[in-house]
């Protein structure tokens, strides 16, 4: 390859062949993808890789997702138009505002101020009005907006995430990494309308831990 740096256009072409290439073939969530500008989420030192498919540090020592599993984790949720979606670990904003062009309206939580603050100002920036963020421990929910058509967590849960599905519609989707190591399962619950669920396990995926509460450092 020459040494030449590629044109912004051509990268995310790469990009959007890559995730293709993965299974993730849905034409909205592609154009979801190749609508939303990456390295806006992106600290400074990584932008030059930020149309890299692959997991990069954020700020308060989390990651921005690698763009295959945004993708694929998007495409699961069989998002329509008209749906409510929960969103638990708002990070750098990235996967909400990709959420955020194919539903009616987001809610997203976070338990760091400081990725909050970031991820806010990039909402106002990309003009992004159907987004609604907390500051809180996702790990409870958003009773008070609560029951969502989709949810999805972006943190891996220890085990069944039961708050969060008692928040789902009866025939909601929820997908969330499931498992306590650095390897998890993507785990997909399928509301069968009637109060119980099919369970279906995805792929292995490494995301950062759900944890209890509020961060007290910022
Ligand atoms: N979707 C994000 C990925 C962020 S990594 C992105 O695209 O950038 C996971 C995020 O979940 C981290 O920011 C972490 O602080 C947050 N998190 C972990 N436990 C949480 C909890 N209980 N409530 C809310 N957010 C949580």
């Amino acid at each position: 390859m020459s040494e030449e740096a590629e044109s912004p256009e051509t990268r995310m072409a790469r990009l959007i062949l890559a995730l293709r290439s993965q299974g993730v073939v849905d034409a909205k969530v592609l154009n979801a993808v190749e609508g939303t500008p990456r390295e806006l989420f992106t600290p400074e030192l990584f932008k030059e890789r930020a149309f890299e498919d692959s997991a990069l540090p954020i700020a308060c020592g989390q990651t921005i997702s690698q763009p295959f599993i945004v993708g694929l984790m998007t495409q699961a949720l069989k998002i329509d138009r008209r749906d409510r979606v929960l969103e638990i670990g708002t990070g750098s904003g990235y996967q909400t505002a990709i959420l955020s062009k194919i539903a009616r309206l987001v809610y997203t939580v976070e338990r760091y101020r400081t990725l909050m603050g970031e991820a806010e100002g990039r909402f106002k920036t990309l003009g992004l009005t159907n987004v609604i963020t907390r500051f809180g421990d996702g790990g409870a929910g958003w009773p008070e907006q609560a029951p969502f058509d989709r949810v999805m967590v972006t943190a891996a849960a220890p085990g069944e995430p039961t708050a969060l599905l008692s928040q789902l519609k009866p025939a909601g989707i929820l997908v969330a990494p499931i498992g306590k190591g650095p390897v998890q399962v993507l785990r997909r619950y399928v509301g069968d309308g009637k109060g119980g669920f099919a369970v279906e396990d995805l792929i292995e995926v490494r995301f950062v831990p759900l944890l209890d509460g509020v961060a007290k450092e910022l």
